[in-house]
Formats: C-alpha cells, structure tokens, sequence
C-alpha cells in the first residue's frame, strides 16, 4: 500500500481527495457530452452551467450581496496588485497596508502607476505581527486602503478588519479566503489566487462592488479593466476552464463540509491543537506572537537550523510533505487550509513529539 501523503504546502496546496476523484472520474467524458472538460466551448452550454455554478456557489458561501460582482480571472493573485491601481486610483493616491513580502510587492506594483501612502508597515520586525492602521491617518484623497488579510509567509492575520470610514477597503485574501467568515459588505473589493482554499494555481477570483466599477478607465487595455470582465460574465476572452471547472467542485465540496461557518469551527480546531502543541513543547516553538497567529499558515522552529533541517527531512520521510519555512523566515511552516484535516494535524504534531524525544 502506498503511504498515505499530507501536503502542508502554502500554496498550490492541498485540494480535497475527493475533487480529484471526481476529476479523475469524470475527465475522459463529462456528463456524457463525450468529451474532457478541457475542451469543452466556454461559451457552450455545459461550461456556462459550470461558471454560473461556481459563481452562484460562491456567492452562497460567503454571503455575497447582490450589489457585489463575481469575476473569474486568467492569472494569480500577483496580477491585481497592478491592476488596482490602474482600475481603482482615479485620484492616483491610495494608502497601503505593509504586512509582509506580498504587501510590499503590491506596493511596489502601485508605485509603478500611482503614489502611494504606506499608512503602516511590520518590515522591520521582519512582519512578525500586523500593525494598526489609524483612520484617520489615511490620507483625505486615497482612492481606497489596500490590506493583505493574512500574511502566508510570515503567518499573520487581521483579527479584525480596520476601521476605514468612507475609503473602499482592498483586500488581498488569497490564503483566508473561504477558511472563516468575512462581512463582504465591509469590502470595496476582495481578490484572491485560487492555489489555497479555491482549487488551482494560475485562476484568481475577485469580488467587486459595482459602484467602484463604475470608475475603471475606459483607455486601460480591456482585458485588464475589471468592468470589462464583469461586463462579459468573466467570458470576455476564454477563461481558465478547467481551473474553474476544479473550483466549482472545490465550492461544492464547502458546501457538503457545511459552507464557511462550519469549516471555521474546523480550522480553529485544528490551529488550536497546532499552536496549543507549539506553547508547550520542549523543542519546538511558534514564532508568531498570539494575538497575531494566522489560522491557516503556522510557522515553527527549534531554534536550531540543522535540527529544523533534521526534522524537515524525517517529516518527509514519514509522509508530512513541503513543511519548509519560506526563505526569508526559515525554519518550518506548516499551512492547515480547510482541504487539510485533523487528522494531518495529528499526525504532524504526533512527529514532533516523537522528535523531541529522540532529540532531547
Ligand atoms: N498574495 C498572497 C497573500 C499570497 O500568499 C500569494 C502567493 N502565495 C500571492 C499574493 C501571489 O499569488 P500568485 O502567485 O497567484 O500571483
């Protein structure tokens, strides 16, 4: 038998065991239209059914009201940090939120095109927890404030959402999306790479308020105005269609867990029996202050390099795969999504035990 593999990676993660079943099923002939999904016409009626659904399923999930746009878009998260700013700055001034590696990219993205208020930044503590954003330090002309609601690298995450008054909030949720409940209402705009809570890499999905697409400039390329994709139902050019097809059952697997609420009760679990582990043991410890642990990437070390490095290599050993820390933090990370269960929790927090006995 082949030993049954856990993947802890942050992103493109881990994806339910029965998605790819019913990929793997249904690839060769999709509902008996004698064809791969894959090369189904977007503008057919079988892809049509999959896209409303996957959109309708979404909206669902997440409580989206109706005076929000669904749009599914070619290209991962990395995208929209230029494409805001092209879309949404009409003052050419937004305020930004400097949480980690990804905050500063969109940062850097912006200030390609606009200028840019950094309201607040964690660089030099190596973002090691999420600092406050005073309102009214936001500048009076700011098209909107740009935040990334948890930090996959460093594993940070907003506890709560910060206090804007009137200035559209932008949220980068690639790695929370869907893993607990959100008031989308508190949003101008949400975007998020499908590679975590979604399905695969390469989709993005962006949840828009019509009134800001009002504002999206007529003479910026078509296929990077938002309007113009929510205008065409995301089938402006053809879309990513298998991707979408694999988040349509991503969405329909939520919704059997028992939709968001549900899945959040989960995850608390899960971090809580991760971190709850991490605050007691000998030799392990987590690296993120309490009040700023992300729910859904926990990043740990002994304190020693070659012990992490020791013990990256016995998890892989034993099935607990791509549980190295990023680069620039080290020591290990492991990302519980909603597709990872208890279970890999477990098992991972079973290892460690074990290795500290070993290595006392
Ligand atoms: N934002 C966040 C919070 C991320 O975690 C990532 C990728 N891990 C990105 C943006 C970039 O996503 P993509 O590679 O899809 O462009």
């Amino acid at each position: 038998m082949t030993q049954q593999i856990y993947n802890f990676s942050a992103g493109p993660a881990t994806l339910p065991l029965s998605v790819f079943q019913k990929v793997q099923n249904e690839l060769l002939n999709y509902q008996n239209t004698g064809m791969s999904v894959m090369e189904l016409s977007h503008r057919g009626t079988a892809f049509t059914e999959i896209i409303s659904a996957a959109s309708s399923l979404l909206r669902k999930l997440m409580h989206i009201p109706d005076n929000y746009k669904i749009l599914f878009y070619p290209g991962g998260a990395s995208m929209h940090f230029a494409l805001v700013p092209m879309n949404f700055a009409t003052n050419k001034i937004a305020a930004y939120a400097d949480t980690g590696l990804w905050s500063y990219k969109a940062i850097q993205e912006a200030k390609k095109s606009i200028q840019v208020q950094t309201i607040t930044s964690s660089r030099e503590n190596n973002y090691n927890y999420i600092p406050q954003i005073v309102k009214e330090n936001i500048i009076d002309k700011a098209d909107y404030l740009h935040i990334t609601t948890n930090n996959t690298i460093y594993g940070t995450q907003y506890k709560e959402l910060p206090n804007v008054g009137n200035t559209p909030l932008i949220a980068d949720m690639s790695s929370d999306i869907l893993s607990k409940e959100y008031d989308v209402s508190k949003f101008g705009m949400i975007y998020a790479g499908a590679q975590k809570n979604l399905g695969p890499s390469g989709l993005s999905i962006c949840i828009i308020r019509e009134d800001l697409l009002e504002l999206c400039p007529v003479n910026i390329p078509s296929i990077f105005n938002y309007r113009t994709i929510a205008e065409n139902q995301s089938l402006y050019n053809t879309p990513p269609t298998f991707a979408i097809y694999v988040c349509k059952l991503v969405l329909e697997w939520l919704k059997v867990q028992g939709g968001v609420q549900a899945i959040e009760k989960i995850n608390k679990e899960k971090a809580a029996l991760l971190y709850g582990f991490l605050d007691n043991a000998a030799l392990f410890k987590a690296t993120i202050p309490l009040p700023f642990r992300s729910m859904m990437n926990v990043p740990f070390t002994t304190g020693n390099e070659k012990l992490d490095e020791l013990f990256i290599q016995e998890a892989t050993a034993n099935g607990l795969m791509q549980l190295k820390g990023h680069r620039t933090v080290g020591g290990m990370r492991a990302s519980i999504y909603n597709a990872m269960s208890i279970d890999g929790v477990k098992k991972l927090i079973a290892l460690m035990q074990n290795f500290e006995m070993q290595n006392k």
